[in-house]
């Protein structure tokens, strides 16, 4: 069969989305289509995003292929599914652009790991991935019966839907290494999360380890990428030199916890890379983050999330480490490392005076500490399931008002204010 795999041209105006807007390699998409290619199936992935073109650009490009199936993504690439837009509507515009030329279609992401049956009706699409895609698209393009396909979604002749299963977890230890085309690296200028300086010459996204053994309250993981896994470092770095041959300076790691492994790390220091991470500063002894920064790391991004030991405690970050220890450890990454972030987020009870003195105290060693942020209680999260039980066909529209209501002010890079999502998904087919 030939498959089509889109990442759509995301538009994040009146979005309530705080993750980083520039494009980023569509990592699910490329697993997807190895697998497909390696079953024998002919692809075409688009990235309408990196690539500059409109829905209706990417529509008329795919029609092209002549897929049977054609595969759309709900997030901005793996990076972002733990906090995805929670509106369809670019999605949504893509495949009204598209409509009956490209087959079969097949959407993927969070919404529908979560919402099955309300991300199939918004989207208008025949089938819905639930959880992790890459393993299920070539049981979906190698089957007629969907009934048989796990972790799905679909809509039966009769209009009505069925869903098959739960949320897939893929093995990802032996994922292939991703190779991607010269054009697409080339317009990859973005250095995801850099700050120490401007990009020497391209970046690009991979994957160490999926998944994370903790339980954080606000996290949205319960559906995907939820138990650690950890990538054949042979394949990782087959994949990492290829990309370095392509010229890459910079790799990002969108590891939901990039925890320490000394093979890795030695294996970066003997390449001419800088790279970026997200971690938790708690499980990292100093040594190791003395040999992160030698190995090249010139970012690292900690959740902290609360600065008292019962915040964190009601947050279930299961850290060990008392406040002082975590300053400790940031300040001592920051003696290798030119960027260093200490994550917070809004705890009802952490005193503002409290936070604004440990903010510059950090800031005077060199670290940075954001301004606390509300949390999204995503549908995929244990914040959702505790204020609402498992997530119903209304669970976006509810964590949406939920979000809207509770704070009067937002993050300082949302520049207009969110619409609620009935208004954004109104402007497309969705509603
Ligand atoms: S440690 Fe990070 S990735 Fe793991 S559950 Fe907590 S917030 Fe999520």
């Amino acid at each position: 069969m030939r498959v089509a795999l889109v990442n759509p041209p995301w538009d994040y105006r009146n979005s309530i989305y705080f993750g980083c807007r520039e494009p980023h390699l569509p990592l699910e998409l490329g697993y997807g289509a190895a697998l497909l290619a390696s079953a024998g199936h002919d692809t075409l992935t688009v990235d309408a995003h990196l690539e500059g073109l409109s829905a209706e650009e990417a529509a008329r490009r795919v029609a092209a292929f002549g897929p049977g199936m054609t595969v759309v993504a709900t997030a901005p690439t793996y990076l972002f599914w733990r906090c995805a837009p929670p509106e369809l509507r670019v999605p949504r515009a893509f495949l009204d652009a598209l409509g009956t030329a490209g087959g079969r279609t097949v959407a993927v992401g969070p919404h529908g790991s979560a919402t099955p049956r309300p991300a199939l009706e918004k989207l208008g699409c025949d089938a819905v991935v639930r959880g992790e895609c890459e393993e299920i698209l070539p049981l979906l393009a190698g089957t007629d019966d969907l009934a048989r396909v796990p972790a799905l979604a679909y809509r039966r002749a009769d209009g009505t839907s069925a869903v098959t299963g739960g949320p897939h977890a893929s093995r990802f230890t032996d994922l292939p290494a991703l190779r991607w085309p010269d054009a697409w690296i080339a317009r990859h200028r973005h250095h995801h999360h850099r700050f120490d300086g401007e990009p020497d010459g391209p970046g690009a996204e991979v994957e160490a380890s999926r998944g994370c053994p903790y339980t954080c309250s606000f996290c949205a993981k319960i559906d995907f990428r939820d138990a650690y896994r950890r990538r054949d470092l042979g394949i990782l770095l087959d994949e990492i030199d290829g990309l370095i041959a392509q010229g890459v300076t910079y790799l990002y790691f969108v590891d939901e916890i990039f925890l320490p492994q000394a093979p890795l790390l030695d294996a970066l220091a003997a390449r001419d890379i800088r790279f970026g991470i997200q971690t938790r500063i708690d499980l990292w002894k100093p040594d190791m983050l003395d040999r992160l920064g030698a190995a090249g790391c010139v970012s690292i991004e900690a959740g902290v999330e609360s600065l008292t030991e019962k915040g964190r405690a009601a947050l279930d970050k299961r850290c060990r480490a008392s406040t002082d220890d975590l300053a400790e450890r940031l300040i001592r990454a920051r003696k290798t490392v030119p960027f260093v972030q200490a994550n917070l987020i809004a705890v009802a009870g952490d005193d503002p005076g409290m936070v604004a003195a440990w903010r510059e105290r950090l800031r005077a060693q060199g670290v940075w500490a954001n301004d606390p942020v509300p949390l999204y209680p995503y549908p995929s999260s244990p914040d959702y399931r505790r204020l609402w039980g498992e997530p119903d066909d209304e669970a976006w529209e509810r964590a949406h008002a939920h979000y809207l209501g509770q704070f009067e002010r937002f993050s300082d890079i949302q520049e207009e204010r969110p619409l609620p999502l009935r208004e954004l998904e109104a402007a497309c087919g969705c509603r």
